[in-house]
């Protein structure tokens, strides 16, 4: 049984590429029956930003990425606010200090920064263990001096090599010279990241670490870190980066990458999100580009996470949001995409009926790519059109019309269509009605039906016609196209 953990700082902001370090460990604890637990990590305080956490909470349960242990829903581990779990630290650190392997150290930064461009000067990689202060020397004698409150604490290492296993980046090793005095805790009294990390994941039983490559180069002082307290570390899952669209960049807000709320407000779908993230490094090694969670959680495994950088395609994004619009609608009806859709709608679709923005919904679901696309594609079935004749004009099917011709191609359409009663108003009679119509003209389709289908949206494209007359109405079909005839035949005198 696997516990893993997305353990996010709250600075302000998530992006995508973060909420792919919440799905993977999801998946490894839900896959095998186990526990996902969000814990937050705000013990640096300057970076603290408020409502960051709501954020946070806000994109896990939009995706679904419900947690079993964690803020709000508590759990038998917590608190689950690094931020309220001092006691717990400082209880690790004593452990440290009465082996010797931790140290108060009140050296100023100015001091430090000495040490630093002395090494610098000398061309000898800064290490702060080349200049421990006395304290150091003394940690775990009789003569070891006290750690006090607001006073920094150090981790006193044992430089090592070391060979570890990482899930994604395979087996890997470092010489003893990267290990160093890290702090533990700070002068605040809140621990660094470095140690609050072994601490609550040995606390809360984590079996697996899966968080971004940048941890790696400090591998060797969290190794150090375990020995030194004597526990044994979870297994690691060191995701690569997720790189810009462009470029050798990471994503970053910086360079314009957008949260995954963003991409909700735009109407992506979470499954399409969910979808898109967990793809983006990983796949099954087959061409299958669509997945449900259900499926995720029975074709996911660590060792097919790619160990190369995953490169961010919005406009593969929105294929697979267009993907899940056309899987949702097909799959579980309109009704299910409806509730959707919501804040999506022109304007002035508040004033029709559920039922027809329903029937607008299914005739046009299978040209989104996302569900702001509805207002763009719909504006029509809620207001009349203004007429721009232009647009016959340029027209390139329309193009060999006269006026005269479109007018009377109007003027017949109007009858037929007029013919229909409006009980039998419906696709079918439209459509062999259309036919008709067609027949008796001599056009092409394309240059009949174009016609027709301007006159009705003056939009750029329609759904097919008589799925639009449909949804119109008699009434309105019969006066849009009275009215660019009428604009015609003005135009003509
Ligand atoms: N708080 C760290 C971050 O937000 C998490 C790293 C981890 O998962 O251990 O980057």
């Amino acid at each position: 049984m696997n516990i893993t953990r997305f353990a996010p700082s709250p600075t302000g902001y998530i992006h995508i590429g973060n909420v792919r370090s919440a799905i993977y460990p999801y998946l490894i604890a839900k896959q095998s029956g186990g526990k996902f637990i969000l814990r937050i990590e705000d013990t640096d305080r300057s970076r603290y930003v408020p409502g960051a956490t709501d954020l946070i909470v806000e994109t896990l349960r939009w995706l679904g990425l419900n947690w079993d242990e964690g803020i709000i829903v508590g759990g038998d581990h917590g608190p689950y606010y690094q931020s309220e779990r001092r006691d717990i630290y400082h209880a690790y650190a004593r452990k440290l200090i009465a082996a010797g392997r931790a140290y108060p150290d009140n050296t100023p930064p100015e001091k430090i920064n000495e040490y630093r461009k002395a090494d610098n000067d000398k061309k000898v990689p800064y290490l702060y263990r080349n200049h421990r202060p006395e304290a150091a020397e003394k940690a775990g004698t009789s003569e070891a001096i006290p750690w006090e409150e607001g006073t920094p604490l150090r981790f006193k290492s044992e430089p090592k090599s070391y060979k570890w296993h990482d899930e994604v980046m395979g087996d890997l090793s470092t010489g003893p010279e990267v290990c160093d005095d890290i702090i533990l805790i700070k002068a605040d009294g809140l621990p660094t990241y470095n140690f609050a990390h072994i601490v609550d994941d040995y606390e809360m039983q984590v079996t697996h670490i899966v968080r971004g490559v940048e941890y790696l180069s400090s591998m060797p002082n969290y190794l150090n870190i375990y020995e030194a307290l004597g526990i044994k570390h979870p297994k690691f899952v060191s995701l690569p980066h997720v790189l810009a669209t462009t470029g050798n960049k990471k994503l970053s807000k910086r360079d314009g990458a957008k949260s995954a709320v963003d991409y909700r407000n735009e109407g992506v779908l979470p499954e399409a999100m969910l979808n898109y993230l967990a793809c983006l490094g990983w796949n099954d090694g087959t061409e299958k580009e669509i997945y449900s969670m259900e499926e995720l959680l029975k074709a996911f495994s660590v060792d097919r996470i790619q160990s190369s950088g995953a490169r961010f395609d919005e406009v593969k994004l929105l294929w697979q949001n267009g993907q899940w619009i056309r899987k949702i609608f097909d799959e579980q009806g309109v009704d299910e995409l409806y509730s959707r859709t919501e804040g999506f709608w022109p304007e002035e679709a508040t004033n029709y009926p559920e039922e027809y923005r329903k029937k607008v919904l299914s005739i046009i679901y299978d040209r989104l790519k996302t569900l702001s696309d509805i207002k763009t594609f719909t504006d029509y079935f809620f207001k009349d059109p203004e007429i721009d004749l232009e647009m016959i004009e340029n027209n390139k099917f329309l193009k060999k019309l006269s006026e005269t011709e479109e007018s009377d191609l109007l003027g017949n359409a109007i009858e037929r269509l007029s013919a229909i009663s409006d009980k039998d108003w419906n696709a079918d009679n439209l459509q062999a009605a259309l036919n008709k119509l067609l027949e008796k003209s001599g056009k092409k389709p394309a240059e009949l039906f174009s016609l027709i289908r301007i006159a009705l949206s003056f939009a750029p494209f329609s759904p097919a016609l008589h799925l639009t007359a449909e949804v119109l109405g008699k009434n309105t079909t019969l006066a849009r196209l009275n009215a660019t005839r009428s604009a015609i035949v003005n135009d003509l005198n």
